[in-house]
């Protein structure tokens, strides 16, 4: 966990959890914490906390609680190092570059650095090709043609790979050995006569650079006929396409400050959009989307507008997507340009033709998810039963997915209606469905312990912050085993360990010790609104524990001696019995 001096220790100190965990729910302030709906379970009611001078969350509901780590971790369903990368990011905290362990990873960086590198002098080469040669002018004509002037050519970093052959490779040759020329992708060796020849030939290239405006990979669009119409990079050491949004490295600031994406399909789509003055646009490569892409996409945003190609590929790429967007919680909405004349229109030709505000407005008005698959439900043949069926088994899943149960009991009145479904036979198999995807986050109440009396709740707030005192306090606690037997005892045990350590009292280290349960009650205890502990409360609560003590002792004799009545121990019992209320009758 985060030692003290260590980098996740000084990203903890510098992070506000508060920020963070506002990045994926929405808070609102109540009292001196912020409350909001739980990511971790289904409610419609808040029960989810954070405490912004503790630095912890906790919810009442499900129990979930931690620092601001464990929520990453928990939300990312990451490895604690990520998180803590994460959390570094979000807050604009520099990574130090891990340390190399081996000559091995020393190696593959060197490897990486010098492919990322050579990257750059292709993409170098690519756009210098297409500014001075006879064969670029060609390629800039056609890139004039779709729309794409100077300026944009050189704002996207669009480029040319000519028809030779084999210029990029004798450009690289001076500088790199085969070997990585071969694993960078830019060049194939041929298999029968195991020449070295350029991948892309007669291309307009696309950049494609990593979230940190790296180039690591080029998408290539043929100038001709020449097939396939797309080529791309493939994966390498320092390129793997599912990791990788086109223009997330320019998008995602604007993603941020607007607290939503558009997801597009291809290069000249995110182009034509980022152009149009709508920054927070990323495309997917061309290929489909990924879960890696969207964890990525993830960690700016929670809401998206799909506006994919409204043809059959599209369509079925577009459901995909929603459903994989479902998955990872993200509030999903679904763009589907009206067709301009009888051409269908993908956001490219739209902006073309109908400009950037038409655009914008269209966005702004882009419904739900759920109403575009209902639209799409509509298209199947809703006049048999067999058809209403196939309809609502297309619906289904994506209902399932629905965490609000308000807002899915409306979709189903909606549903019912738009698709003349009888409504209780919809209700039924929805709630059926619904229960089966409670189960995955049931609540068990066992957990929920009978909770600790004032004065142990009392006594564990001042365990944790009361600095001053908390080691003698700990001390008196253990010498006396004055916290044996009591419910909260295995907290006390945990908390006495820590407070003797002289260590800083971390909620979440010291959570990660106990049992669920206890893990639970202490968060619990941390969230309660207290007064600041003196060491005067501190003595009357050790004093209370002691009476609590002899008077179970107490009781125990009197039991013994109530069962002992002619045995050899007695007098023993009643000795102890006088010692004891005579202690009694001292501690009052
Ligand atoms: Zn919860």
């Amino acid at each position: 966990m985060a030692e003290a001096g260590s980098f996740a220790d000084r990203v903890k100190q510098q992070a506000d959890i508060v920020r963070v965990v506002g990045e994926y729910v929405r808070l609102k302030k109540s009292g001196q914490n912020f409350t909001g709906l739980c990511p971790f379970h289904g409610e419609k009611t808040p029960s989810f906390a954070v405490h912004p001078v503790k630095q912890i969350f906790h919810c009442f509901g499900c129990g979930k609680g931690g620092d601001v780590f464990s929520f990453v971790m928990e939300m990312e369903k990451c490895q604690f190092p990520e998180a803590v990368r994460i959390v570094a990011e979000k807050c604009g905290i520099a990574i130090p570059k891990p340390k190399e362990r081996s000559p091995e990873e020393r190696k593959e960086n060197q490897q990486r650095a010098a492919l990322v590198e050579m990257h750059r002098e292709a993409q170098a080469f690519f756009v210098k090709q297409l500014e001075s040669t006879a064969e670029g002018k060609a390629a800039r004509a056609y890139l004039e043609d779709r729309g794409l002037n100077t300026e944009a050519i050189a704002r996207f970093g669009i480029g040319y790979a000519p028809s030779g052959g084999d210029a990029l490779l004798r450009y690289l040759k001076q500088k790199y050995a085969e070997k990585l020329l071969v694993e960078s992708g830019l060049v194939s060796r041929d298999q029968q006569s195991g020449r070295l020849f350029d991948r892309f030939r007669r291309r307009i290239t696309f950049a494609i650079a990593n979230e940190s405006g790296k180039v690591v990979a080029f998408g290539c669009r043929a100038l001709g006929d020449d097939l396939p119409k797309y080529l791309n990079s493939p994966e390498t050491p320092i390129y793997s396409k599912s990791n990788v949004l086109y223009h997330m490295d320019r998008a995602k600031d604007a993603i941020r400050r607007q607290d939503f994406a558009i997801l597009v399909e291809g290069y000249m789509d995110a182009i034509a959009v980022a152009r149009a003055g709508i920054s927070n646009v990323v495309a997917s490569c061309g290929t489909s989307l990924a879960e890696p892409q969207i964890k990525l996409l993830g960690r700016f945003t929670k809401r998206v507008i799909v506006n994919y190609d409204p043809d059959v590929a599209g369509q079925t790429a577009t459901e995909r997507s929603i459903s994989l967007l479902l998955e990872q919680d993200f509030e999903v909405r679904v763009l589907a340009l009206p067709a301009i004349g009888d051409k269908k229109a993908d956001p490219d030709l739209f902006i073309k033709e109908k400009g950037a505000e038409a655009y914008v407005k269209a966005l702004k008005e882009s419904p739900p998810y759920v109403d575009y698959l209902i639209a799409r439900a509509r298209q199947m043949d809703l006049t048999t039963g067999e058809g209403k069926r196939r309809a609502l088994n297309f619906l289904m899943p994506y209902l399932q997915k629905i965490p609000n149960g308000l807002l899915r009991s409306e979709w189903a009145t909606r549903i019912s209606q738009q698709l003349r479904i009888d409504e209780p036979v919809l209700r039924a198999a929805l709630n059926k469905a619904a229960t089966e995807r409670r189960s995955e986050v049931k609540i068990q109440p066992e957990l929920v312990g009978k909770s600790a009396k004032p004065i142990e709740r009392r006594l564990i707030r001042m365990l944790m912050e009361a600095e001053e005192f908390r080691r003698e306090l700990a001390q008196r606690l253990q010498q006396g085993g004055l916290y044996r037997g009591l419910e909260t005892e295995k907290i006390f045990a945990a908390l006495i360990v820590a407070a003797l350590s002289d260590q800083p009292m971390q909620a979440t280290e010291i959570g990660a010790l106990l049992e669920e349960r206890d893990h639970r009650m202490l968060f619990e205890i941390l969230f309660e609104p207290t007064q600041e502990g003196t060491w005067e409360e501190a003595e009357s609560c050790l004093e209370a524990l002691r009476r609590r003590q002899i008077e179970q002792e107490l009781a125990e004799v009197q039991r013994s001696i109530e069962a002992n009545a002619a045995g050899p121990s007695l007098r023993e019992l009643l000795t102890r019995k006088q010692e004891l209320m005579k202690r009694l009758a001292a501690e009052h």
